[in-house]
């Protein structure tokens, strides 16, 4: 048998201590915020102390409720947030992003609303419309001036019962726009009224709200 130093097995050692507690500290790390079902297992009870929407068996902490899982890594503590299994309803006055689904005539527009004002996934799916009246403060012949399909927008829920939708406001319109040329993504140039494909220099027409996520300011 080979003879190994011992200086050389408590490297190995202490090596493999520090490797296994990268593993735990990453596994911990992508806890926090994950959604979980009754009855998974989250962590240890050496690792945290139990707290709300939890409970342990066998020294395993496991969810238990069907929630998002919260960390407090200062005070050790683990907890299961409950999520809203209500359905959201879109009401009058309401901000949500979603996606240009359908161009129906030159004055009707087909928006789905994936996300409400704060980014939060939609559990049910909900389609409205934005018509010719309510998609800008100018006067314009189409909707085509103003969105193309697959935009990513910003609107606002003018009425539930046909759910009609606004993109008029400075707030409201295309948060996203991509080149109906070759797919790029569309840059804002502030003072410049046209979206600039920086691939294929094309140029398009949206009304932009001022949330909109690329602007070149070169
Ligand atoms: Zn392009």
């Amino acid at each position: 048998m080979k003879h190994i130093a011992r200086k050389y097995i408590t490297q190995r050692l202490w090596g493999y201590y520090a490797e296994e507690e990268v593993v735990t500290a990453a596994r911990l790390q992508k806890l926090e915020g994950k959604i979980v079902l009754p009855g998974e297992p989250l962590a240890t009870i050496e690792e945290f102390l139990p707290e709300e929407g939890v409970y342990v068996d066998n020294g395993v902490i496991r969810a238990a409720i069907y929630g998002k899982v919260r960390i407090d890594s200062r005070n050790k503590r683990i907890r299961v947030e409950p999520i809203k299994a209500t359905l959201k309803i879109p009401r009058r006055g309401e901000i949500y992003y979603g996606f240009v689904s359908g161009i129906i005539r030159e004055d009707l527009a087909l928006i789905k609303l994936v996300f409400d004002s704060q980014m939060e996934r939609l559990s049910g799916t909900f389609t409205g419309v934005l018509h010719l009246s309510q998609a800008s403060d100018r006067r314009i012949e189409s909707v085509y001036q103003v969105i193309r399909l697959g935009d990513f927008v910003r609107v606002q829920v003018v009425n539930e019962h046909p759910l009609l939708l606004s993109i008029k406001q400075p707030q409201l319109g295309v948060v996203a726009a991509f080149c109906s040329n070759c797919g790029a993504i569309l840059y804002r140039k502030p003072g410049i009224d046209h979206l600039v494909c920086k691939r294929c220099g094309n140029r398009e027409l949206r009304k932009v709200s001022t949330y909109y996520m690329f602007v070149d300011r070169g």
